[in-house]
């Protein structure tokens, strides 16, 4: 239908990714599973198509910039406005050396992945966002890893890259603020996915709830903060 609302959640084939695009199929949006790999994300899209959802598969690797204007040119057949975007693909590598053996190298993958690839997205998809009729919404899953306040020695190619999504988060929010695009960054918390392992305190579910709510409930003027459970929280 003309005024469906419709939601990119990058990263959707799997984990955090995959339940917030459930999440937001069931309440009505036209979801966009982005996915690298294409039997994974046809696979994730077909589930929620199964389930009655209104689903569709885009590849989308965020690394890549081509595979980003591909996206952009399968999303248009299918939709002319953008309510909500996700950048939720993410990479942890840990070999657990601190930063003073840091390998360069894990370093630049991960900004790449984490951060130089939601800032393209962004780019990119933006004019289908400012098509959005209530304002367009970007959600950037961030870490409590990425925060300032207590960072320590954890994975400090991650860590870096989710303070500096965070600021990524902080430049787009100003820069989109008179569009009425709103911007924000979540911590999920320690979430059950092959990222965050068996042990992880927290189902899919829960860490999908405030990027959802993000998406959805949360008053669009909200916009430039870093959250944690529907709270903001310290960068
Ligand atoms: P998973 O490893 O389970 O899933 C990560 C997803 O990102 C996969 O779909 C993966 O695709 C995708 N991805 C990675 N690189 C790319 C790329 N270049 N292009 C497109 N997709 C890519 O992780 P989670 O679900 O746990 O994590 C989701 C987000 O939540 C991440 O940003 C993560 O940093 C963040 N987070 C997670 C926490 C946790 O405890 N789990 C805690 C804090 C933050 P593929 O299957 O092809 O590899």
């Amino acid at each position: 239908t003309e005024n469906q609302r419709t939601a990119l959640i990058t990263g959707a084939n799997k984990g955090i990714g995959k339940e917030i695009a459930r999440q937001l199929a069931q309440r009505g949006f036209a979801v966009f599973i982005g996915a690298r790999d294409i039997a994974k994300g046809r696979e994730a899209s077909e589930e929620l198509c199964q389930a009655g959802y209104d689903s569709t598969f885009i590849q989308l690797d965020v690394t890549d910039p081509v595979s980003i204007k591909n996206a952009c040119g399968t999303f248009s057949q299918k939709a002319d406005h953008l309510d909500v975007l996700v950048n939720n693909a993410g990479i942890l590598e840990d070999h657990g050396e601190t930063i003073v053996k840091l390998n360069p190298e894990l370093l630049d993958r991960t900004l790449k992945s984490n951060v130089s690839g939601p800032i393209m997205v962004i780019q990119d998809f933006l004019e289908y966002l400012q098509k959005s009729q209530d304002g367009g919404r970007i959600i950037n899953v961030s870490s409590g890893a990425g925060a300032l306040n207590d960072m320590d020695t954890y994975a400090p190619a991650y860590s870096i890259s989710k303070t500096a999504l965070n600021a990524v988060t902080k430049q787009f929010a100003g820069a989109l603020r008179d569009q009425n695009i709103a911007v924000n960054c979540v911590d999920p918390g320690w979430v059950r996915t092959d990222m965050g392992g068996e042990n992880a305190s927290r189902s899919v579910e829960k860490g999908a709830e405030t990027i959802v709510w993000l998406a959805t409930e949360a008053p669009q003027s909200e916009s430039g903060k870093f959250w944690h459970d529907k709270q903001e929280v310290a960068w």
